[in-house]
């Protein structure tokens, strides 16, 4: 792990290559508030991986606009869930909707993933 300076707010962040020859680096924060930043763009840079607490707050605000409309379908079942059951519930469907979101640059690539079941 290198130590990189980002280009735009010059703090120092995480690159996870040694003896990086990049010369432009992004740290997370930026590159989440300069969506105008092209892919092209955003090719010739690294981009800071965003740290677990980074991405704890990707998953909670996208929970927050989710669940509304989860809860409404779904009262009943979760009615019954416990904290932890809901927690879990909550933290699988964060999961789901991120990996959603990275899978929309990969269209048609569906996978079913049924894990069995013992009850
Ligand atoms: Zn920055
Ligand atoms: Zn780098």
């Amino acid at each position: 792990m290198e130590t990189q300076k980002c280009s735009l707010c010059r703090k120092e962040m995480n690159c996870s290559e040694e003896g990086c020859a990049i010369v432009k680096h992004l740290c997370f924060e930026c590159y989440q508030q300069h969506e105008e930043i092209s892919d092209a763009e955003l090719d010739k840079m690294h981009v800071e991986a965003p740290s677990a607490e980074a991405r704890q707050k990707m998953v909670d605000s996208m929970v927050e606009e989710v669940f509304p409309s989860v809860w409404d379908e779904r009262k009943e079942e979760l009615k019954e869930l416990s904290k932890k059951e809901l927690a879990k519930f909550m933290f699988s469907l964060g999961a789901q909707v991120m990996s959603e979101s990275l899978m929309d640059e990969e269209e048609g690539d569906e996978e079913e993933d049924d894990g069995e079941e013992d009850n």
